[in-house]
Formats: C-alpha cells, structure tokens, sequence
C-alpha cells in the first residue's frame, strides 16, 4: 500500500524529529552498548496506510531516528 501523507512528511535519518498523530505504538526495546548511553527503539504501525515505522532514540548516532521497516 502506498505511504499516506502523513507518513511521506515524516523526516527520517534525523534523531529528534516528531512521527504523526496516526502512529500507533506496536512495543519497545531497550538495549545498552558498552559503555554507552542506553538506546531505546520503538517499532509503530500506521493505522492510516499500515507502513512499519522504527524510532531510535540513540544520542551516539545522529542518523538515528525514523526508519521504514522493509516488508
Ligand atoms: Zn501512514
């Protein structure tokens, strides 16, 4: 299915960015590199078009934020 509107604006690679109102939360995980700041990754759904969203929240990695899950 096609991305929806919501889902095409959302900014991904960037940590910090915000998802959209149609996001539901489907769990989250977190883990802890050695001698690193925790790292939590929530995993969503849309309830709009269904695309599969990860949100990482790592302060080690910039590019961490919004990822499209592949199917
Ligand atoms: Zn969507």
């Amino acid at each position: 299915m096609a991305k929806c509107d919501a889902c095409c604006s959302i900014v991904m690679d960037r940590r910090g960015e915000r998802g959209h109102d149609a996001l539901v939360e489907t769990g989250s995980e977190k883990f802890s590199p050695i001698g690193k700041a925790a790292v939590t990754k929530a995993s969503f759904i849309c309830s709009t078009c269904g695309t599969k969203w990860t949100y990482e929240n790592d302060k080690n990695n910039s590019f961490a934020g919004w990822h499209e899950v592949e199917n």
